[in-house]
C-alpha cells in the first residue's frame, strides 16, 4: 500500500509554532498508521526552526511557490526573514516523499509550510490568500498530490485510485 505523508502536528505532535498539536482524532489517520503507511514529518522543525517559535507569515499574500523562486519571504511579525529554514523544510519534505516513493500529501490547512488550499497573507491580521505554503508548493511541483486535514475522505478516494491505476 502506498505511503502517506502526514504533517506531524495532525498525527498528534506538538510541534505547531505555538507548541501544540493539531490532531483531528479522524478515523481514516488512525487506519493509515494501522496500516504502516503513515510517514510523519514536520517541515518547519526539519528546516531547523525549534517549538515553539514565532508564527510567521507570506509576505504580500504570495504563497510558497514564489518564496521558492526568492521572490516573496517567510517572515515573523517584527519582519524578521525566516524563509531559508522553510525553504530548507520543503526541500527535505521533498526528500523523504522521493525517496520513499510517496504521491500522496495530507498536510495543515493555513500554515505558511503546508497549508494548501489558503495561507495567511502576510498582514498578521487573519487575512488569508488561496496559495500554497512552501513545502506544500514544492511537493505539487513535484507531482505529489496534496490534500488538507479536510480532504481526508478525498485522499483516501485518490489512494485507491492509484491503487487500482
Ligand atoms: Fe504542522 Fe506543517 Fe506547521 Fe509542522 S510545519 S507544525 S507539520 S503545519
Amino acid at each position: 500500500m502506498s505511503p502517506i505523508l502526514i504533517s506531524a502536528c495532525l498525527l498528534g505532535q506538538p510541534v505547531r509554532y505555538n507548541g501544540k498539536d493539531a490532531a483531528t482524532g479522524h478515523a481514516l489517520l488512525a487506519q493509515w498508521q494501522r496500516e504502516g503507511r503513515v510517514v510523519g514529518l514536520c517541515p518547519e522543525m526539519a528546516g531547523g526552526l525549534p517549538t515553539p517559535r514565532p508564527a510567521a507569515e507570506i509576505t504580500q499574500g504570495s504563497g510558497g511557490t514564489k518564496v521558492l523562486l526568492g521572490l516573496a519571504r517567510v517572515v515573523i511579525a517584527d519582519g524578521s526573514d525566516v524563509s531559508p529554514s522553510f525553504v530548507a523544510g520543503a526541500q527535505q519534505a521533498l526528500a523523504v516523499v522521493q525517496a520513499k516513493g510517496i504521491k500522496v500529501a495530507v498536510l495543515k490547512e493555513g500554515s505558511p509550510s503546508c497549508g494548501s488550499a489558503y495561507t495567511y497573507d502576510g498582514s498578521f491580521n487573519g487575512g488569508r490568500t488561496a496559495l500554497p505554503g512552501v513545502t506544500a508548493a514544492l511537493l505539487l511541483q513535484n507531482g505529489v498530490a496534496v490534500f488538507s486535514e479536510h480532504q481526508l475522505d478525498e485522499a483516501q478516494a485518490f489512494l485507491q485510485a492509484l491503487a487500482q491505476a
